[in-house]
């Protein structure tokens, strides 16, 4: 079981000034910092982190979405890392998602939620690879 996921805090969350909330919430619940970045997706680039998702009906939505302002990628660090991440992001509509969880403190829709999480140990490795050098990550 891989130790390590991925995250972005996404344009609305850095928007409304929610980025310190939200890290303050993800250091309180146990995992430590190993690479982050401020930084504005192209949508070429947006287009390529979501390439699964070129199908779907929301896909251009998304990638509007994500190049609408800046974003905070980050790796992050815990045992079962993944799941427990997860865990403490919430359902991907906040109107579904737990009480207390990030999304639904901080997510107006399913579309603008906050922040992403990985969803597998394959992903984390895959996603930290698109934001990151080796140089980068600690
Ligand atoms: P996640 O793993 O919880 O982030 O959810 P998915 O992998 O299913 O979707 C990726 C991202 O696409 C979500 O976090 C949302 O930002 C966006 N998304 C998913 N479903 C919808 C939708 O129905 N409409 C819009 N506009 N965006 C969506």
């Amino acid at each position: 079981m891989s130790k390590r996921t991925f995250t972005m805090i996404k344009p609305d969350a850095t928007g409304k000034s929610y980025t310190g909330a939200i890290l303050d919430q993800i250091l309180k619940a146990g995992f430590s910092i190993k690479a982050m970045k401020w930084i504005r997706l192209t949508e070429e680039q947006a287009g390529l982190f979501y390439d699964i998702h070129r199908e779907r009906a929301f896909f251009q939505e998304l990638v509007d979405f994500m190049i609408s302002g800046p974003i905070v990628a980050a790796v992050l660090e815990k045992e079962n890392a993944v799941a427990d991440f997860r865990t403490l992001i919430g359902a991907t509509n906040p109107a579904q998602a737990a009480d207390g969880t990030i999304r639904k403190l901080y997510a107006a829709s399913i579309g603008e939620n906050a922040v992403h999480g990985s969803d597998s140990d394959e992903n984390a490795n895959i996603e930290a690879d698109f934001f990151f050098s080796k140089l980068e990550r600690f």
